[in-house]
C-alpha cells in the first residue's frame, strides 16, 4: 500500500487498524478496506444530464416564439454553482421547429 498524496509507504498503526503515511506534511491516513470516491467520481455525478430524454420529458402550455405552436416539451438545467439559480429549458414540440430557448 503507497500513500495515493505522496506515493510513500503507508505504515500500518496497529492501535488505530489505519494505514498511515509517516512523511512530514503529509499524514494521510486510510482505514483498511475503505474505498474512497475520487473527486472526479463526485464531478460525475453532480453532472445533471437532461439532454436526450425526448419522449419522457414534461411538456407545458407554452407558445413557441418561432412557429407560434402552443406546446413545448422543458428541462431543467442545473448549473453546477450553486448560487446561480436552475434555468428552464423549452423545446417545441412542432416536429419542423423544434425550436429551443430558455426562460428568463
Ligand atoms: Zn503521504
Ligand atoms: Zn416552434
Amino acid at each position: 500500500m503507497f500513500c495515493p498524496k505522496c506515493k510513500s509507504m503507508l505504515v500500518l498503526n496497529r492501535a488505530t487498524g489505519q494505514r498511515e503515511c509517516k512523511r512530514p506534511n503529509c499524514n494521510h491516513s486510510e482505514s483498511k478496506g475503505e474505498t474512497k470516491i475520487t473527486s472526479r467520481e463526485i464531478e460525475k455525478k453532480e453532472m445533471v444530464v437532461t439532454e436526450g430524454l425526448e419522449g419522457t420529458l414534461p411538456t407545458a402550455k407554452i407558445i413557441c416564439e418561432k412557429c407560434d405552436h402552443n406546446e413545448a416539451t422543458w428541462v431543467i438545467r442545473q448549473t453546477r454553482a450553486a448560487d446561480e439559480p436552475s434555468t428552464r429549458i423549452y423545446q417545441c414540440t412542432n416536429a419542423k421547429c423544434k425550436h429551443k430557448w430558455r426562460e428568463y
